[in-house]
């Protein structure tokens, strides 16, 4: 069986509380394998909101929760505090990142890199399912894939029970990284992490990061359909439905579908792959 979960985010200036209301609802219609919350290290409340929201995927919905924890942004109080606050709700999942560059935020010192994070939430809270980022087309600032691959081992050995992927456009991205990790002896399950890219703004952002390969296949899908808003939202999930079948069909553990709060996408894909990821892999 192939899992798949969700990424959500909490509410902001343009997604209210109503909303996010509605989105978790019909998600958790779908009975997802969890829920993954993340934490926006551009507000000063950080994780408060992170963990709020999980309370209520775990509590109300009744779908396992996953809170994003961004290291850099957490001095130890901050994760103890954080953590208690977890434990007491039974969100038994965190999804440990390092965390990007912010003006708003000033950084602390305790964890300078995600395996930092992930060796103190391993040795202090053992009960946790701890789940780490990886880069098949190698992190932005990973001098190259032999060095991503040194430090992605070690932030799985720091305790590690899963990583998930950065989105990709291109599954032979995964297959190769999924192979170069069975070399390099990571031996954990590797989610993939699929995003259907569903407006032209995503996907002129995908384009101008060039820090994942873009298929011809995909560019042509924008080029025919970047004037026709809902054709191209169509042709965005039948892209991302058609990656997950291959992937399901090759094996992959797990998919975890960025929504970006748009229930309708993830509904659309569950329809269309639901029962492919019942069969054994
Ligand atoms: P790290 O594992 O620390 O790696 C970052 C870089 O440092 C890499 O180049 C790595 O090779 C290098 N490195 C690692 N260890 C060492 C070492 N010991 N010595 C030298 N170099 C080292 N960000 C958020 O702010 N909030 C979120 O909710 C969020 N959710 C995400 C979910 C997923 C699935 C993914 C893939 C990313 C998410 N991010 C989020 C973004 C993430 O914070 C950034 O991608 C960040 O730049 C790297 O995070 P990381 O955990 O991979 O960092």
């Amino acid at each position: 069986m192939t899992s798949l979960s969700y990424e959500v985010f909490p509410p902001n200036s343009t997604v209210g509380i109503n909303h996010l209301n509605q989105v978790l609802a019909a998600l958790q219609d779908l009975a997802p394998s969890f829920i993954s919350v993340t934490c926006s290290s551009q507000t000063a409340s950080l994780a408060q909101e992170t963990v709020r929201v999980a309370d209520y995927v775990e509590n109300c919905c009744h779908v396992p929760a996953m809170a994003h924890l961004p290291a850099w942004y957490l001095s130890r109080s901050d994760v103890d505090r954080i953590m208690a606050q977890l434990r007491e709700r039974h969100v038994g999942r965190v999804l440990v990142l390092r965390g990007d560059e912010r003006p708003v935020l000033a950084k602390k010192n305790d964890f300078p890199h995600a395996s930092d994070l992930i060796d103190y939430i391993r040795q202090n809270y053992p009960d946790f399912q701890i789940t780490g980022a990886c880069y098949p087309e190698k992190h932005p600032e990973s001098l190259d894939m032999v060095a991503e691959l040194q430090h992605l081992k070690l932030k799985v050995e720091a305790g590690c029970d899963q990583i998930i992927t950065q989105l990709f456009l291109d599954n032979r991205c995964y297959y190769r990284f999924r192979e170069l990790c069975a070399i390099a002896g990571i031996d954990v399950p590797i989610i993939a992490g699929i995003m259907p890219i569903i407006n032209e703004r995503q996907a002129n952002r995908i384009l101008r990061t060039s820090a994942v390969a873009v298929p011809e296949k995909f560019k042509d899908i924008l080029a025919k359909y970047h004037d026709h808003p809902e054709a191209l939202k169509q042709a965005g999930i039948s892209y991302a439905i058609d990656q997950i079948v291959d992937l399901a069909t090759n094996d992959v553990s797990g998919i975890h579908l960025y929504t970006m709060n748009q229930a309708d996408t993830a509904r659309q894909v569950e329809q269309n792959i639901g029962a492919l990821l019942q069969v054994s892999c």
